[in-house]
């Protein structure tokens, strides 16, 4: 998908009347090293270094796309919280893009149409989850600590006392840091994969690591939700932005964003 405003994003049908979609690191007004692959970066991160300006010109890109709406965005803590929001949090949205306003927390829900959710990541799992006939949405953000913790099934457990239904939800697991890549210790290998077997994997070098992408599906899979992959992995793939990548490097780097609404 590419929109009007030439913001590079990957969609994905999460079923009808769901608006959701993957950034990339192009199509914003971020230069180096927040910068895309071969121009101005989408840099959604207020935490990163960027200029809060041009943070803010990025995420009102994101409005465009989505008619509108405006985008709710949480300080992530790499913890399992969620954070419900209802018709009366509309004010921790922003038309304005604010910082971070919907609170501390690693998985945002609503039942609220025309209201966008969102979830940073650069390299860590970004997750949507929509019921369309329910008209519940969700992200999470599944790092190594929030996978271990389940926070993609929190975010399902908290859509569903909201009147989802596990069997109707369909969720994508985003463009992340893939087995192959992320390397860990031997023991954060053992820590996470007693959690979560799934996330067992060896580098592409033969060293220990963890495969976070397999991890989130098998976990939504295991409850009943249909799972679709973006199988893109950040590090090895310069469309995206990487932690890894730029430590690597000795540079910093942008923050792109999972996005889900409800038309
Ligand atoms: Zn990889």
């Amino acid at each position: 998908m590419t929109a009007a405003t030439g913001i590079d994003a990957i969609s994905v049908d999460l079923g009808e009347g769901v608006r959701a979609f993957f950034t990339t690191a192009s199509g914003g007004v971020s230069p180096a090293p927040w910068a895309g692959p071969s121009g101005p970066g989408l840099n959604l991160g207020l935490n990163v270094s960027d200029d809060v300006v041009r943070v803010r010109e990025n995420r009102a890109r994101l409005g465009v796309v989505l008619d509108g709406a405006p985008v709710a965005f949480a300080t992530q803590v790499h913890s399992d919280r969620v954070i419900p929001l209802g018709s009366r949090d509309r004010s921790r949205w922003s038309t304005e893009p604010a910082p971070e306003s919907a609170g501390h927390g690693d998985a945002l829900v609503t039942a609220e149409p025309g209201l966008g959710l969102g979830v940073l990541v650069a390299d860590c799992v970004p997750v949507l989850l929509a019921d369309p006939e329910a008209g519940v949405v969700g992200v999470a953000h599944a790092g190594r600590k929030g996978t271990a913790a389940g926070v993609a099934l929190r975010a399902l457990e908290s859509m569903t006392e909201r009147g989802a239904r596990p069997d109707r939800v369909r969720a994508a697991v985003g463009p992340a840091v893939c087995g192959r890549c992320y390397e860990v210790p031997d023991e954060l290998r053992d820590e996470v994969s007693a959690a979560v077997p799934s996330a067992f994997a060896r580098t592409s070098w033969g060293t220990p690591a963890l495969d976070l992408p397999a991890a989130v599906s098998a976990q939504l899979s295991g409850a009943g939700v249909a799972v679709t992959r973006v199988r893109r992995c950040t590090l090895e793939d310069e469309t995206f932005f990487s932690h890894r990548r730029a430590t690597a490097r000795g540079t910093a780097t942008g923050r792109q964003a999972g996005v889900v609404a409800l038309a």
